[in-house]
């Protein structure tokens, strides 16, 4: 479904790749988690996959048709089955829940112009399945800078889910919210991922949540791939070599 081949990414006057030959490949309904030290390549990794961050070797296949910069058309129409979530929400303030998940509609960078108004009978519909999906339907038109953070973050779920998406990205969506809250936020995702069936994958530094939820871990370090197998095979020892023997703890 999702192939990355070869892939560097090389960003302008640093010296060392951001990504370095990094060959992955996914499948519908895989949950996958990225973990790797801060610096590792995991964002970098996210947007090579969405399209936002140009390759500068190799390319990203979408069923089986190459995402590169000079295929802008294939690309932008793989970037629309591609829903994201991203740590600090990317969601309009003064905009309420349903105004911020319409915006959905049109992938995930918000397009002022196209807001109520514009959307058919059955595109507010789906907008309200998603908000209900989310448990927000009580909120909806509420503006979202009153809401709190895990609402936010469930505002962004919405709004990745409403385009219909078969993928959903997470760039640390988790990062900015109190570990109960992180929790309930994964699960809601992990219900969406099973209910929409979904190939879903997430950045996470935390690497309890990743083992509770995910299939598939990944571990990057200085842009390559140290570890790539099923979540319970992550353990000490893999640990270690992500982040250092110096900052291991028990998970
Ligand atoms: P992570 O998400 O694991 O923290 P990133 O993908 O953000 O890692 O960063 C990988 C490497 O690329 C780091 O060395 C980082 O400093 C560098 N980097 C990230 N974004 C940029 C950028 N826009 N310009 C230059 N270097 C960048």
């Amino acid at each position: 479904m999702l192939t990355i081949k070869d892939v560097s990414v090389q960003y302008r006057g640093s010296e060392q790749a951001a990504l370095s030959s990094v060959n992955l490949s996914f499948s519908k309904g895989e949950f996958v988690c990225i973990l790797g030290k801060s610096g590792a390549g995991k964002s970098t990794l996210i947007r090579t996959i969405n399209g936002l961050q140009p390759v500068s070797e190799g390319d990203v296949f979408w069923n089986g048709k190459p995402l590169s910069a000079n295929n802008e058309e294939e690309a932008r129409k793989a970037r629309r089955e591609m829903g994201m979530i991203f740590q600090h929400f990317n969601l309009v303030p003064r905009l309420s829940v349903m105004q911020n998940v319409l915006t959905g509609m049109f992938g995930y960078r918000p397009t002022f112009k196209n807001l109520v108004g514009w959307f058919t009978t059955e595109e507010i519909q789906r907008a309200k399945d998603v908000i209900s999906q989310v448990g927000l339907s009580d909120f909806s038109d509420r503006r979202v800078e009153h809401l709190s953070g895990g609402q936010k973050q469930r505002v962004g779920i919405a709004r990745a889910l409403v385009q219909n998406p078969k993928v959903l990205l997470g760039d640390e969506p988790v990062a900015s919210l109190d570990p109960g809250t992180s929790n309930h936020i994964f699960s809601l995702i992990k219900q969406m991922h099973d209910q929409h069936n979904l190939l879903t994958i997430i950045n996470v530094h935390d690497v309890s949540l990743a083992k509770k939820f995910a299939d598939r871990i990944i571990a990057l370090k200085n842009g390559s791939v140290i570890f790539d197998g099923i979540a319970s095979g992550f353990t000490e020892k893999e640990y270690m070599e992500t982040y250092g023997s110096e900052n291991y703890q028990h998970v």
